[in-house]
């Protein structure tokens, strides 16, 4: 690997789901099956391109130690689809040894036989969308799963060679009580997963259940009964060794954790990517990129990454979004010349915005902050941006401390991070440092 380069991630979009959930806004679709192939040839396109581009940047392949496969379902994909999406990928990309290669599954559309295959093909890293273990609450939820299928899922994966896994799990539901979280919550721990993602239920535009509850048919989530949920969940996880080290997100750990400012060794390496700004690629309908490159050289301190130099003065620094529609984003692959264009930029981008340091250090403060374990080291800021954390945002940090939302931590202090008390109120703090 080429030491001046910042490995870097690979998101792929699958945006083929069997139906639509109540509450889900993501760029995902049902009824579009048939696409699958054609979808497939254009993600591969869209890879090979990138790595080309790349390649011809840097006189060698880029490092990729993260792939995450999310969507949409994309354990719906044919095994033979997701050969030929990862012999593009293999060919693209210098893919790590070590790399983390996560797929998200629903518990709805596995079976020993494809999990087998997905681990053949060399996934790492399983993310089964639970989020309830009440037949009620699922079906709330639209979920084309029934709870049983969940422990059976985890059992199949656990037979297929499976040894990192995580439950995606939602709170906050409307009518939904405290007692009945907590079952879920014990459903979930008695799993014997390495890791688990909470996320509080959001009412998004235009989903049917934020129709049903503007209609009145169902109450409205309770904020302060979704606080006293997160908080019984952050005692419980701790209880069953758990470490939380993002605002949504718990691991285990193989061993010891170091020290209470590093990860447990389950956290989700791909994750961490985006909440350390660091870049990765997305390819498909709808993916986001963020690109800096060439990217400049590592700057470390007892051997682990703590920064690059000369981010800002770097000529590519930008984030792309991808054309939503999946048809769309076909033609598009499909009508590609064949000629090189300018990396990062591909023939499915639909959106660039030029990243500017002003932006890149918001970003990396608001991304940050969510890590509630390693937080933002001052040190790794002053080598990333060549200026003191806390001389740009002395006033902001002063003001978060003394209200206990903000802590220093480390033992010298090097790290800022969210107190416990902030963790609920993350979003007041994130404003204040763009
Ligand atoms: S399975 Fe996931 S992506 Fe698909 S509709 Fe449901 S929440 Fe959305």
């Amino acid at each position: 690997m080429n030491p001046d380069l910042w490995p870097y991630s690979l998101y792929i979009h699958i945006p083929f789901c069997r139906q639509r959930c109540s509450y889900c806004d993501f760029n995902t679709y049902a009824g579009l099956e048939a696409l699958i192939p054609d979808y497939v040839t254009a993600l591969r396109g869209e890879i090979e391109l990138l790595g080309a581009a790349a390649e011809e940047r840097l006189a060698g392949r880029l490092p990729v130690h993260t792939v995450f496969l999310g969507g949409g379902t994309p354990s719906r994909l044919p095994l033979t689809e997701l050969e030929r999406l990862f012999s593009a990928v293999r060919g693209a990309f210098d893919l790590q040894p070590a790399a983390e290669i996560s797929l998200e599954a629903n518990p709805g559309t596995v079976d020993l036989a494809s999990l087998r295959g997905l681990r053949e093909l060399g996934i790492t890293r399983l993310s089964l969308g639970m989020q309830s273990a009440h037949a009620d609450e699922l079906e709330l939820l639209g979920r084309i799963h029934t709870y049983a299928e969940v422990p059976q899922a985890v059992d199949w994966a656990r037979a297929a060679g499976f040894d990192n896994l995580n439950l995606d799990v939602i709170f906050g539901l409307p009518g939904q009580t405290l007692e009945r979280w907590q079952v879920t919550l014990e459903r979930a721990l008695g799993l014997g997963v390495e890791h688990l993602s909470l996320y509080a239920l959001t009412l998004e535009e235009g989903t049917p259940l934020l129709g049903r509850v503007a209609a009145g048919q169902l109450p409205e989530p309770d904020p302060d009964l979704a606080a006293d949920m997160y908080d019984l969940a952050t005692e419980m996880l701790a209880g069953a060794g758990f470490h939380q080290y993002e605002i949504s997100n718990w691991g285990k750990t193989a061993g010891k954790v170091d020290s209470e400012v590093h990860n447990p060794s389950y956290a989700c390496q791909h994750n961490l990517q985006y909440w350390r700004n660091r870049p990765y690629l997305g390819v498909g309908a709808g993916a986001h990129g963020y690109i800096c490159m060439p990217a400049p050289k590592l700057l470390e301190e007892d051997g682990q990454a703590v920064g690059r130099a000369g981010a800002h003065d770097n000529p590519i620094n930008m984030r792309i979004a991808n054309v939503l529609a999946p048809a769309e984003y076909i033609r598009r692959m499909a009508e590609w010349d064949g000629k090189r264009s300018d990396f990062p930029q591909t023939p499915a981008a639909a959106q660039v915005t030029p990243i500017d340091m002003q932006a890149e250090i918001a970003e990396t403060m608001m991304m940050g902050l969510r890590l509630t374990r390693e937080g933002l080291s001052r040190t790794a800021f002053q080598a990333r941006f060549d200026r003191p954390l806390t001389e740009l945002f002395s006033p902001q940090i002063e003001r978060l401390t003394r209200l206990g939302l903000l802590e220093w931590a480390g033992t010298r202090q090097d790290v800022l991070r969210l107190s416990r008390g902030g963790r609920l109120l993350g979003n007041q703090v994130f404003v204040e440092f763009i």
